[in-house]
């Protein structure tokens, strides 16, 4: 027994990892900084595998347990990620959306951030397609991020963007008459299959569902989510030839309709992107988790943790 109790347990999640430096989203942690915060987390914590959440006898009591997830699946997961967590023997968990696995297209958002960053563009009037004017502040770092928070935010409002429909017509405006390369996704473009199947012959990293075609489930109608949640299980569960139980809900968002399709599709485990402590009373469905941003500093992420670590999260319904 600790001051916390037994088995005190958070999860925490990352999305894409990028080479020193380089980080100028939110999205993307730099691999030195990632290290150096697992360093850190091993000294207060001991990291357990998924199949350890919410099984006492499989979790350290002593300790703090942690649970480290990646969400959305993204080949410098493997390229920068996984030699370090070899080197450090950490397990993680990662959650792919199937279509941008079997497709290799970058995913929406990745296709608007990356030429904005690429062409350093200072803004883009979108008014004339129903969403707004933007100026990106020119210093790349959290303000410009926010800024570009902004646009992306505004396009995931609008249902179309999850056809790409509306991102093909922002791009039209936001890349210049001469663009030709299309090569400012080799760092951020999905994991393949083959790639899926050297991280799991690693015996450390684990794979969960981040839907299909990473659709808002609350959004959807009732057969287009149940083929979301349905459709990703059986496509992962074929490839990786074991049971797949845990459920990233793509951008955090999650209903009681949501759950009951989850539980129905066969999933045991469901995971948010609220902050929280896991605990045997959590539901399920609703786990909390530590956001970590490539703004985040170590301290600012042990920081999180602890304030995490003082929430209960949703109790089982
Ligand atoms: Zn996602």
């Amino acid at each position: 027994m600790t001051i916390w109790g037994e088995n005190l347990t958070a999860v925490l999640c990352y999305h894409d990892l990028c080479k020193p430096r380089e980080s100028g989203s939110w999205l993307k942690v730099d691999i030195d900084r990632f290290e150096r915060q697992l360093v850190a987390l091993k000294k207060i914590g001991t990291f357990v595998r998924p199949d350890a959440l919410l099984e006492p006898s499989l979790l350290t009591r002593s300790r703090l347990n942690l649970l480290l997830t990646f969400d959305d699946g993204f080949i410098n997961n493997l390229r920068l990620g996984l030699p370090v967590l070899k080197r450090h023997g950490v397990p993680a968990l990662f959650f792919i959306s199937t279509e941008y696995m079997e497709s290799g297209e970058p995913f929406w958002f990745d296709r608007l951030i990356r030429p904005i960053e690429h062409y350093c563009l200072p803004g883009i009037d979108l008014r004339h397609l129903g969403l707004g004017e933007y100026s990106f502040s020119p210093v790349k770092g959290a303000k410009r991020w926010d800024d570009i928070q902004l646009l992306l935010e505004d396009v995931k409002k609008l249902d179309e963007s999850q056809d790409g429909q509306l991102v093909d017509r922002i791009l039209a405006v936001l890349l210049p008459d001469d663009h030709q390369a299309n090569n400012f996704y080799e760092d951020d473009r999905p994991l393949n299959k083959d790639e899926l199947m050297a991280m799991q012959r690693s015996g450390i990293c684990c794979f969960g569902s981040h839907g299909h075609r990473h659709r808002i489930l609350t959004k959807l109608g009732d057969d287009s989510l149940k083929e979301e949640l349905q459709q990703s299980r059986s496509i992962l569960e074929e490839l990786l030839g074991e049971p797949v139980k845990h459920i990233s809900y793509p951008n955090g968002n999650v209903d009681s309709r949501v759950v009951e399709n989850c539980r129905e599709a066969g999933y045991l485990f469901g995971y948010t992107i609220a902050p929280g402590r896991v605990s045997p009373e959590n539901d399920h469905f609703r786990i909390p988790r530590v956001m970590v941003g490539g703004f985040d500093t170590t301290a600012r992420v042990l920081i999180n943790l602890a304030r995490g670590l003082l929430r209960t999260g949703p109790q089982a319904e």
